[in-house]
This record gives C-alpha cells, sequence and structure tokens, in this order.
C-alpha cells in the first residue's frame, strides 16, 4: 500500500491540494457534489469512465470532451478540466504522456482548477520507477486498448520506444510542482486501482 501521509506531505510541499477517498464510488460522491452546476471538461480517461463520472455530471453540469461528441478545444476552454497521470510517484512528481497533447496542455495552462485522480495502482515510490511505470505499463495498455499498430501493443510487455507512425507517446509532462498557469490543483488519491 502506497504511504499516503508522505504522498500528501510531498503534493502539498509541491502546491497542491489532496484530498483522500478509501474507494472509487466515494471519490465519485465528492466529484458530483462539488462540480454540480460547473462547466468542466476532460480529455478521455478511463479513470474518469471507471467511476461513472461524466455520466453522473452530464446530468447537473456542463461536460465537455470528444469522447462524448465535443472538440479539445471545448474541453481546453471549460474552467474546470479533469484527468489522471499515467503515473505519481510518493515524492511528489506527477507523469503524464500524450499522443494528441491536449490532456498535458490541459494540466500546465489555462484552466481555473484541474483535478487529477489517482487510483493506487498509479502510484510509484520515486521519479525514477514513475517514469518507468508511464512508459512501461501505461503506455503500452493504452496502445493495446486503442488497437494500435506498436510493438507493444502487439506483445504488450514493455515499451520499444518506437519508431512506429502510430506510436502514441508523443510527449512526456513531469509536473515538479502545480504549475502557475492554473489557478488550483487536486490531486484526488483513490485507495482503489482505476485505469492503466
Ligand atoms: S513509444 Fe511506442 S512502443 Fe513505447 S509505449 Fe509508446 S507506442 Fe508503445
Amino acid at each position: 500500500m502506497p504511504d499516503y501521509e508522505t504522498l500528501r506531505a510531498n503534493l502539498e510541499r509541491r502546491g497542491f491540494d489532496v484530498t483522500y477517498f478509501e474507494t472509487a464510488a466515494q471519490a465519485a460522491d465528492y466529484l458530483d457534489r462539488k462540480l454540480d452546476g460547473k462547466t468542466v471538461g476532460h480529455g478521455g480517461a478511463l479513470t474518469l469512465t471507471e467511476m461513472g463520472l461524466p455520466e453522473r455530471l452530464s446530468s447537473h453540469a456542463a461536460v465537455f470532451s470528444h469522447w462524448s461528441g465535443g472538440t479539445f478545444q471545448q474541453a481546453a476552454a471549460a474552467p474546470i478540466y479533469l484527468t489522471s497521470v499515467n503515473a505519481l510517484a510518493e515524492t511528489g512528481e506527477l507523469v503524464n504522456i500524450d499522443g494528441t497533447g491536449n490532456r498535458v496542455a490541459s494540466t500546465l495552462f489555462g484552466h481555473e482548477e484541474v483535478y487529477f485522480i489517482v487510483g493506487a495502482n498509479k502510484i510509484a515510490p520515486d521519479y525514477d520507477s514513475a517514469l518507468w511505470r508511464a512508459r512501461n505499463i501505461a503506455s503500452p495498455k493504452n496502445a493495446q486498448r486503442l488497437h494500435k499498430k506498436t510493438p507493444c501493443a502487439a506483445r504488450g510487455e514493455r515499451c520499444y520506444d518506437c519508431s512506429s507512425p502510430e506510436r502514441i507517446c508523443r510527449a512526456l509532462v513531469v509536473l515538479w510542482e502545480k504549475p502557475g498557469g492554473i489557478g488550483r490543483a487536486e490531486v484526488v488519491l483513490v485507495n482503489e486501482a482505476l485505469g492503466f
């Protein structure tokens, strides 16, 4: 089990607000209440889908995503953005790899609030192991999910640092601290496995 107290202290020291929930259902209830009536964007994250959050929010908030017929631009223009990470180090670094760039761009600039929802499976002991996880576990699984013609999707065991035209790993963003370009950032920790 991750050392949540150490993780919380390290994230707060880096400028992030932190909330913790034992279950995904509790975290979904919290966000569903908190985002009532708000305008929210997201970039498509398995974590959100597994929580049923976009569907719940859609009944009482404005939700924009290319996963539900919207555009990247609409999600980017929303004051609030929901996402996850590919890995989170107990030392406090947030690691994300992206292909299009919309998701990582929204973690860096332009939103009043960004929520990072992170399952226990995403937490690694330190930065090096978080980076390794993002590259060798999260990205190959996402390539498989998206049916990409990449060596990792075919073999499924690790990253091959491929030069495939369908490579999904085109940008790596590490948040050392909350970026100045977003108003507030909250890491929502969930002590269950969520997403890849
Ligand atoms: S760089 Fe290529 S092989 Fe490595 S995870 Fe990304 S798509 Fe897969």
